[in-house]
């Protein structure tokens, strides 16, 4: 157990389970409240000039967010951890780091509001980036002078493909790249990329940490302190920190992280195993079936093979009818939340995405998207095999 970076106590060794359960007993407020409370204050009063209780003002601090800040930061082995108000404020921020004439490389596929940030605003603001598929790719090949940066998700969002991120470091260090991993759809309950070589995580904070469909956050967990305090300086000055409410739903939503994955991991076990044997269904892409091509990868770099499942069916209709039809599964972007999400990727999550590059992924009309809940399994079954039936 590697407890590196934990400021809770001297001597207990926690199970991950134990973590999601501890506050910082350093930020603790006075009275011992263990459900943390929400300072919902913008400002901090001084007791004098040269004073302060180490909070000024919500923009740069508040004891909420700090808390939230730090049980993040312990479940991912960082040194420090930043709450912003969205997945994407948080990735937003991290493309601060670099400055006109920067070169990066991404994986070609990628969440689709990640890719629009590159090409509608990264590029805007002078940077460039090669997509390529680093599961399967050398990235030396594409490595410039110019290239500061290798940013990936894995499991890839919608396709599901596995990059070996302990492989990958071994080069970005070679080559003083940063290696950038979006660690939301596994949560740091299954991986943790900071432990196989990564030098920034970051999260959609509104998936599993949140948990619940309830509201909107992001982080970004780094281990090295001049990288904390560049991030840090920009999160200050830009503005987009997560507001004390949202703070606390997060922190409650990451108490029950361990449990809730555990049953959705194994409902989408299920559920792969289910959709397999369909006749309509002609693949299904979940990185927990042996059949898959990065399984083992997966055995080695993660505790677990998530939630997420992806499959396509025959046709389009097909598709549009299970869109149409389904009850107890909501049809809805986003995941990570108890309830089942049922995702059309092409019109939702990956709209905006260029056309070839969606056809070079495979991501086309018969692609369907499952964040799989908590639900009964035999309910979410015999809702699949009636939509199906129909
Ligand atoms: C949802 C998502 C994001 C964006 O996060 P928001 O909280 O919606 O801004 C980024 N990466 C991945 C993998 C996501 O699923």
């Amino acid at each position: 157990m590697d407890c590196s970076g934990c400021n809770k106590c001297t001597e207990v060794r926690c199970s991950i389970e134990t973590k999601c359960q501890q506050l910082d007993r350093n930020l603790m407020d006075k009275w011992g409240a263990i459900s943390y409370p929400i300072y919902q204050t913008a400002t901090f009063a001084h007791d004098g000039f040269g004073q302060s209780t180490g909070y000024d003002y919500t923009r740069m601090q508040n004891p909420t967010r700090q808390q939230l800040e730090s049980i993040v930061a312990y479940l991912e082995n960082g040194k420090d951890a930043l709450a912003f108000s969205s997945g994407m404020a948080a990735i937003a921020t991290v493309m601060e780091l670099f400055k006109p004439g920067d070169h990066f490389i991404i994986d070609e596929d990628l969440y689709g509001g990640s890719i629009r940030l590159f090409n509608e605003i990264s590029k805007k603001n002078g940077l460039t980036y090669t997509a390529i598929s680093l599961s399967t790719e050398d990235i030396t090949p594409y490595i410039t002078e110019k290239t500061k940066a290798v940013y990936l998700e894995t499991p890839t969002n919608p396709m599901m493909n596995v990059t070996d991120i302990r492989k990958l470091s071994k080069i970005t260090k070679e080559h003083g790249l940063l290696l950038i991993v979006d660690n939301t759809f596994l949560s740091p309950y299954f991986q943790n990329p900071l432990n196989l070589g990564a030098d920034i995580v970051v999260h959609s904070g509104t998936k599993f940490l949140g948990g619940h469909h309830d509201t909107i956050g992001g982080f970004v967990v780094v281990k090295d302190e001049e990288l904390d305090e560049r991030i840090r300086f920009i999160y200050k000055t830009t503005g987009a920190g997560l507001s004390p409410f949202d703070s606390w739903l997060i922190l409650r939503g990451i108490r029950t992280l361990a449990v809730r994955l555990d049953r959705a991991q194994q409902n989408a076990l299920e559920l792969a195993e289910f959709l397999k044997e369909q006749e309509h269904v002609t693949k299904v892409i979940y990185p927990g079936l042996p059949e898959h091509p990065g399984y083992e990868i997966m055995k080695k770099q993660a505790r677990g093979f998530g939630a997420m499942l992806t499959f396509e069916v025959d046709s389009a209709e097909f598709a549009k009818k299970i869109l149409n039809n389904v009850q107890l599964i909501y049809f809805a972007e986003s995941l990570g939340g108890t309830e089942t999400l049922i995702t059309y990727p092409i019109t939702q999550t990956h709209a905006d995405v260029p056309k070839e590059l969606l056809e070079k992924n495979g991501i086309n009309d018969r692609v369907l998207r499952l964040s799989v809940g908590i639900e009964g399994i035999r309910d979410l079954k015999a809702e699949l095999t009636r939509v199906f039936a129909i």
